[in-house]
C-alpha cells in the first residue's frame, strides 16, 4: 500500500472540505421520517448540482470520475463535515455499481442520472416474511408476459428500508416456477407507483417509520426491467450484497468521525471517564484506524484487478460491532444523561441493528469460515 496523497489528492480533499464547509445543512430530521426524508432529498438534489453526488461515476451521469482513492477522501470529508446521511444510498452505494457491472447501456442512461439527480429513489425488496438470512427461500415470482413483452411480478418483500417514501424498489423474484434455491431467480427493478402495488410503512424500534412491507398483484414491468440475464439473479445480488458489506455503504470516514465525536466527549466529561472508559474510548479509535487501513488494503488489491469477493464479510462483521463498541463507550460517558433523546442515545439504536441488516453477523461468520478460511461445512 502506498499510503501516501498526490497532489491531485490533496486538491481534491481541499475543494471538497471547502464545499462542505460552506453548503452542509444542520437540524435536519431523520431521514427515516417523511418530513426528514423530504430535507434529505433536498440536500442531495444540492449535492448533485454542485457534482459531489456520485464522485465516482462519468461525467455524463453527474460524476467527476474521481479514483476509489479520491472516493474515500470524499467519503472521509464528507462525515467529517458532519453532513447528512445518504437517502439515496441503496440507488447509489448498491444498486448503481449492479448497473455497472450487469446493466445495457439503455438501462444505466435512463436510471442513473435520475438516481444520481435524487429524482428517482431505490429501496432494496430482498428479504420476503420467510427468506431474510435464506434469501435463496425467495417466494416472490415473476410470470412472463410474453404478449406484453414483461413479466407479472407477485409477491411480498418486508423490512424494506425507506421503502414508505422512495419511488423504486429492486429485488430478486423466481421467475422459473420449477426451480429451487439460488436457481431460476431474476433481478428486477419495479416503479412503486406501479398498477398493482401496495406499500404499508411501519415503525422501527426508535420510532421513525421509514420501514415498509411491499406487496405485489401482477405488476407489469417490461423486459428492460430485468438486470443482468434471466434466471441469473442470484449471481447479480452477490455483486451488490458485496457492496453492502464491503467497501460502499459504510466508508472508514463514518467510523473516524464517530471515533473523534467519542473522544471529543470524553474530553468534555472528564470526569465520568474512568481508567477503563478511556481505555475503551481509544480502543475505539484504534479500531477506526484499522479499519480505514484494512479498507486502503482492500483499494489497493481492487485498484490492481483482485476483487475482495468473500473477504467484504470481515468487512461487515468489523464495522457493525465496531459501531455497536463505540455508541457504548458514549453511552457509558454520558450516565443518566444518555437516557434522554440525543444523537448518542438515536445512534445507539441504530447500531444495534448493525449485526442484523446487510446479512447477519452470523451468516458472515459461516460465510467467513467456508470461504475465506477452507473450513468444512460441518
Ligand atoms: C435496520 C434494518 C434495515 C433493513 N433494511 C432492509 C432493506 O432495505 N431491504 C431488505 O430486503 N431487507 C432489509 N433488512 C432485513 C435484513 O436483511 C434481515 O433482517 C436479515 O437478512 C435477517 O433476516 P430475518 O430478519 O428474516 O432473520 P432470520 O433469517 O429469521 O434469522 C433469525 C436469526 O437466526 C440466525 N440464523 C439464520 N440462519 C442461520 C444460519 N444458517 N446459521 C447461523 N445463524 C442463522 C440469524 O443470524 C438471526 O440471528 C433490514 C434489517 C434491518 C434490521
Amino acid at each position: 500500500m502506498d499510503l501516501t496523497y498526490t497532489e491531485a489528492e490533496q486538491a481534491f480533499r481541499a475543494e471538497a472540505r471547502a464545499w462542505l464547509e460552506a453548503n452542509v445543512p444542520r437540524g435536519l430530521a431523520s431521514g427515516d421520517t417523511a418530513a426528514g426524508f423530504a430535507q434529505h432529498v433536498e440536500w442531495e438534489k444540492r449535492l448533485f448540482d454542485a457534482r459531489w453526488a456520485v464522485v465516482s461515476w462519468p461525467e455524463r451521469y453527474g460524476g467527476r470520475e474521481a479514483s476509489l482513492w479520491e472516493w474515500l477522501i470524499f467519503e472521509e470529508e464528507y462525515y467529517r463535515a458532519g453532513a447528512p446521511a445518504r437517502v439515496t444510498q441503496n440507488g447509489i452505494f448498491l444498486l448503481a455499481p449492479t448497473l455497472f457491472e450487469f446493466g445495457t447501456v439503455e438501462q444505466q442512461e435512463r436510471i442513473l442520472p435520475r438516481m444520481a439527480g435524487a429524482e428517482d429513489l431505490w429501496c432494496q425488496g430482498w428479504s420476503e416474511p420467510g427468506a431474510g438470512s435464506d434469501l435463496a427461500a425467495t417466494k416472490s415470482r415473476a410470470v412472463r408476459a410474453a404478449d406484453r413483452g414483461g413479466w407479472l411480478l407477485t409477491g411480498q418483500k418486508t423490512w424494506t428500508t425507506r421503502g414508505a417514501f422512495c419511488t423504486h424498489l429492486f429485488g430478486l423474484f423466481r421467475t422459473d416456477p420449477d426451480s429451487e434455491r439460488h436457481r431460476g431467480l431474476s433481478y428486477l427493478m419495479v416503479p412503486l407507483d406501479a398498477e398493482g402495488v401496495t406499500v404499508r410503512g411501519f415503525q422501527r424500534l426508535d420510532g421513525d417509520e421509514g420501514f415498509a412491507e411491499v406487496f405485489l398483484e401482477d405488476v407489469f414491468v417490461p423486459d428492460e426491467a430485468v438486470l443482468g440475464e434471466v434466471g441469473e439473479g442470484w449471481r447479480v445480488a452477490m455483486a451488490t450484497a458485496g457492496s453492502e458489506r464491503g467497501l460502499t455503504l459504510r466508508s472508514p470516514g463514518r467510523f473516524l468521525s464517530a471515533a473523534e465525536q467519542l473522544i471529543a466527549l470524553a474530553r468534555e466529561r472528564s470526569g465520568a471517564a474512568t481508567p477503563l472508559l478511556r481505555e475503551r474510548v481509544t480502543r475505539a479509535w484504534i479500531d477506526a484506524e484499522a479499519y480505514q487501513l484494512f479498507t486502503l488494503q482492500q483499494v489497493s488489491a481492487i485498484v490492481a484487478g483482485r476483487s475482495p469477493g468473500a473477504a467484504s464479510s470481515l468487512n461487515k462483521v468489523f464495522w457493525s460491532e465496531l459501531d455497536i463498541r463505540l455508541h457504548e463507550s458514549a453511552l457509558d460517558l454520558l450516565g443518566a444523561d444518555a437516557e434522554l433523546d440525543g444523537p448518542w442515545s438515536r445512534g445507539f439504536l441504530f447500531s444495534l441493528a448493525g449485526p442484523i441488516y446487510a446479512g447477519t453477523n452470523e451468516i458472515q461468520r459461516n460465510i467467513i469460515a467456508e470461504r475465506v478460511l477452507g473450513l468444512p461445512r460441518r
